[in-house]
């Protein structure tokens, strides 16, 4: 494993993504839905950013789905743990710790529209744009990364490096 991008920039650049989603959704009440595993770690640091005014407007929930095996896309989704709080008029934004296809994001996306959301917005750390295969808005980037397999911050490598507060590339 090689170190990609090191703590010390990954804790910046979360900093500077929660001190813009802070701004976007100042004064209202944004719920954050995260897709498991992936976004979890990546998600409560960024909520350890944000302003107490808007934690105390804030709520959170997490999806599962599944498409992915070792290294390699299956290419097919499926939901295998739903929301709990309700979407409807609510000013949704989708975390994902890595977008790689775009179809597990898509996927949420399309679930989450589904149930009539005030506005519906896609947050990510890690994101390898070249390998995009559906169409997809990224409204917020952590990383624009080549196509390597990369572990650490939520993403793991059949289960394990999931931990790491760094970036690794798997090589
Ligand atoms: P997509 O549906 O966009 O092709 O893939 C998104 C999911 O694939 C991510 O949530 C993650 O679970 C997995 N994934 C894609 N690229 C990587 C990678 O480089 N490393 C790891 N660990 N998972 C990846
Ligand atoms: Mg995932």
């Amino acid at each position: 494993m090689k170190v990609l991008i090191d703590r010390s920039e990954v804790d910046r650049r979360i900093g500077e993504m929660a001190r813009e989603i802070a701004t976007d959704y100042a004064g209202s009440a944004p719920l954050l839905i995260g897709i498991l595993n992936g976004a979890a770690q990546f998600m409560m640091a960024l909520l350890d950013r944000l302003p107490n005014e808007m934690l105390e407007q804030l709520d959170y929930d997490f999806v599962d789905v599944s498409s992915y095996r070792g290294s390699e896309s299956t290419g097919r989704v499926e939901l295998t743990k739903d929301l709990v709080v309700a979407v409807e008029g609510r000013e949704v934004l989708v975390v994902d710790g890595i977008v790689d296809t775009g179809r597990s994001l898509a996927f949420v996306m399309e679930l989450v529209r589904g149930r009539r959301p005030r506005s519906l917005k896609t947050c990510t750390l890690l994101d390898k744009s070249a390998r995009r295969s559906v169409p997809l808005v990224v409204d917020y980037r952590g990383f624009e990364i080549e196509d390597v397999f990369v572990v650490g911050y939520g993403m793991d490598y059949d289960q394990r490096y999931r931990a790491l507060r760094h970036i690794a590339a798997i090589e």
